[in-house]
């Protein structure tokens, strides 16, 4: 903690903590597992089960009763009926499978509570802690998450106003990392008083890529000169784009290894992030070209040229999803007086950090402080695949200083920021409470595609802001002083954790 605190500047975060400033803005894999699968997991710890005794229904009527076994002292977290019990028991002996419990109850909730039950009994792990009330388990079924038994709680945090294109946004930040939010929102502090920032899209496109193979890598070779050929656009388009009326197929990049053939579909997906929209319409093109190449063998639909939640040189140069540029130039007066460095300090730290120290290392996509942290707090606030900050915070920062070396330059090129205002996890009621704070809820009705690429340029103009309230607590030396300050701290941290 005391790291954390040196680490984004506790000299500033302090200030906003214990007075509040008045001059504050004076002047924003992907594969889904099978049923098998869940039935081996299931078989390791409990006797796999038979299908609900129908008997057990029929219990009527169904008493209010607290669970005679309960393992734990602390209440149960909800009152159990007779029923529940019976089918608690079901569980817990191996004949009833746990995944199976929302399909034979129709009550998402019930089952939860059930399954709860079963697996603290099983395990003999208390659940207390984990909340079961207060959230809306209908809303998850089949698409967000399997044998659900609670929902863990993650703060959310504003920062902002991020002025980003001339317009201000609040950006929700959902983390339990301390001082992100207020670092963050320095950063916001020191844009807006210098004028904002300006993001730009630079493309815009979810890729796919299926592996095929054939008996000679002549015959992968003929596939790809096909696929690449100008004059096969058109119809491979048309075959594609039956997915969505959405999808658009904007290209097929192809890369052979000996006779395996890597097809890189690349597709506008809209609002959504599209990772499904594309699968359906890699799913149509390979159906098609089955016909004019009988000997092609699908290995698999995702081959890793995509690439998916991996780090790939593919994804940090030629991009996926979004490609967004944002800049910002921060007058040198703000940066003394907000950031509390120097332009030259920040220029040189920059030279010496995200660029050369990030080569030395032999970085991927990493020439950057901290992308990832604003990256991830904000796609979880606003619903989108966490796992995907992996090429999503792909970031070179950089930084010169201008207008004769008083004010500072300051841009991130985010080539692949992964981001949908619909499907998977962004229609829950609070995800989708922080895409409406940010005007981004749902699908855009006028220009299909809009929202999502809004949400993209947001993502950008937030990390900018991280980077510039990191930078400048590293390039004023904060991180040293503090931990000076609070290595001296007298405070028993083991009786904290306890
Ligand atoms: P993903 O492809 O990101 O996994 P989903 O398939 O879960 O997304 O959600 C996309 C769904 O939303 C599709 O069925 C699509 O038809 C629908 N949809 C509605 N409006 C839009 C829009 N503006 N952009 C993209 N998809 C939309």
């Amino acid at each position: 903690f005391i790291y954390l605190l040196g680490f984004f500047g506790i000299d500033f975060v302090q200030s906003l903590v214990l007075r509040p400033s008045a001059d504050v803005w004076a002047t924003e894999d992907d594969e889904v597992e099978s049923e098998v699968l869940l039935r081996n997991e299931d078989a390791r710890h409990v006797p796999c089960g038979q299908a609900l005794d129908r008997s057990i229904r029929s219990l009527q009527p169904p008493a209010p009763i607290v669970t005679a076994e309960k393992v734990f002292d602390e209440m149960p977290v909800t009152v159990m009926t007779e029923e529940d019990e019976e089918i608690i028991r079901s569980v817990v002996r191996g004949m009833t499978p746990s995944y199976s419990l929302e399909s034979k109850l129709g009550d998402c909730k019930r089952a939860a509570a059930i399954r709860r039950e079963a697996l603290q009994r099983i395990t003999g792990k208390s659940l207390s802690g984990l909340p079961l009330d207060g959230f809306d388990y209908e809303s998850i079924l089949g698409q967000c998450c399997e044998m659900p038994v609670g929902y863990v709680q993650i703060p959310v945090g504003i920062a902002g106003p991020l002025l980003l294109n001339g317009r201000e946004y609040s950006v929700p930040m959902a983390t339990t990392e301390g001082c992100l939010v207020a670092s963050t929102n320095r950063g916001c502090k020191a844009i807006h008083l210098s004028g904002g920032a300006t993001s730009v899209l630079l493309r815009d496109g979810m890729t796919r890529a299926p592996v095929v193979r054939f008996g000679t890598a002549k015959r992968a070779a003929d596939l790809k000169l096909y696929l690449e050929d100008p004059e096969n656009f058109e119809t491979l388009a048309c075959v594609f784009n039956r997915s969505s009326r959405f999808a658009r197929l904007q290209s097929i990049k192809c890369a052979i290894a000996g006779k395996n053939l890597y097809l890189r579909f690349s597709c506008f997906t809209g609002d959504a992030m599209g990772m499904n929209m594309v699968s359906k319409g890699v799913q149509n093109v390979l159906d098609f070209l089955q016909t004019d190449f009988p000997d092609m063998d699908v290995i698999g639909i995702s081959g890793n040229f995509c690439s998916d939640k991996k780090p790939a040189a593919v994804n940090w140069i030629e991009g996926r999803g979004k490609s967004v540029v944002c800049e910002a130039i921060i007058n040198g007066d703000v940066v003394t007086k907000v950031l509390k460095t120097s332009v030259e300090s920040l220029v040189e730290l920059n030279m010496l950090k995200n660029l050369t120290g990030s080569a030395m290392a032999g970085a991927l996509g990493g020439f950057n402080a901290h992308a990832s942290n604003i990256v991830t707090a904000v796609y979880i606030a606003t619903g989108q695949d966490p796992a995907q900050n992996v090429e999503s915070s792909h970031c070179i920062t950089m930084m010169e200083a201008v207008n004769g070396g008083k004010d500072l330059h300051v841009s991130v090129t985010m080539p692949s920021i992964e981001v949908g205002t619909v499907g998977g996890g962004t229609q829950l009621a609070s995800q989708s409470a922080c895409l409406n704070l940010l005007g981004v809820k749902g699908a855009s009705k006028e220009s299909p595609g809009a929202n999502s690429i809004l949400l993209a340029t947001i993502v950008a103009g937030a990390v900018l802001a991280g980077e510039l309230s990191l930078m400048s607590a590293l390039a004023a030396g904060q991180l040293v002083k503090s931990h000076m300050k609070y290595n001296r701290s007298s405070k028993d941290v083991s009786k904290v954790s306890s």
